[in-house]
């Protein structure tokens, strides 16, 4: 399996990364679409939210805490946007679950 985000995750592939816990990991965006555009990734190989189980309901939480620790650090006082797109629809590209961390401008809503 050759999955660029568990290579990130591993070292293997280059990415700027702004911080990492025993779990996550965070970086830049090589497509900024804000500003700050901050994706948060597990560690481990998880296909999508979908395919998130129940034993990895603390992985969840913890990843949403990184998500708000990243923008802390990234300084969106502001306000900010979080977003897990999810398939095909959901406009999902990397079969590897993150968190957009989108920030530093004024978001529009709806989303395209
Ligand atoms: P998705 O479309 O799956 O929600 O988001 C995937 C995101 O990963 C996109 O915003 C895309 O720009 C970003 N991305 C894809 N490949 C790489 C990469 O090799 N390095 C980094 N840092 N981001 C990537
Ligand atoms: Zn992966």
């Amino acid at each position: 399996m050759s999955c660029i985000f568990c290579g990130i995750a591993n070292g293997e592939v280059e990415a700027e990364v702004i911080g990492e816990g025993d779990r996550w990991i965070a970086f830049r965006d090589t497509n900024p679409q804000a500003p700050t555009h901050v994706l948060v990734v597990p560690r481990e190989h998880i296909e999508s939210l979908s395919a998130l189980e129940e034993s990895r309901t603390e992985l969840a939480g913890e990843l949403l805490r990184a998500a708000a620790s990243m923008a802390r650090q990234e300084g969106l006082e502001a306000g900010y946007r979080v977003v897990a797109n999810t398939w095909s629809d959901g406009g999902q590209t990397v079969p590897h679950l993150h968190l957009h961390l989108l920030g530093g401008r004024k978001l529009r809503w709806p989303p395209g």
